[in-house]
């Protein structure tokens, strides 16, 4: 399915519904995790980064359902979730977690995306 794929990773996370529900907010913090540029185009993925995104998606999906969501949605009885959010519109201008380089907001696919540009490769 990856071989000759012309899409970005943003694209395989957010378009076409390929992980249902999965919304550009945590699509990021996925990215973040496998750090990856938005933009890398899926047909030059490596080995290691096929990997590491792989692990990033199902490491993030956790963290979300182990926490009850999203601190910024509510389940069906108004109780917040727990779960922070780290690459968004919050994080521009600050510097990465990882890094320290300052987060940069740019405009993609119809949304935003949110990435360090130091120790993501494009
Ligand atoms: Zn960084």
């Amino acid at each position: 399915m990856l071989g000759g794929e012309k899409r970005s990773v943003k694209g395989l996370l957010t378009q076409d519904q390929l992980i249902p529900g999965l919304g550009n907010s945590i699509a990021q913090d996925m990215l973040f995790k496998a750090r990856l540029h938005p933009r890398h185009p899926i047909g030059a993925l490596t080995g290691a980064q096929r990997r590491r995104l792989y692990n990033a998606i199902v490491r993030t999906v956790r963290q979300v359902i182990a926490q009850g969501g999203r601190y910024d949605e509510f389940d069906l009885y108004g109780i917040p979730g727990g779960y922070v959010r780290r690459m968004d519109a919050k994080a521009t201008g600050k510097p990465c977690p990882e890094c320290g380089a300052i987060i940069v907001k740019e405009p993609y696919l119809g949304g935003a995306c949110y990435f360090c540009p130091t120790c993501r490769a494009a």
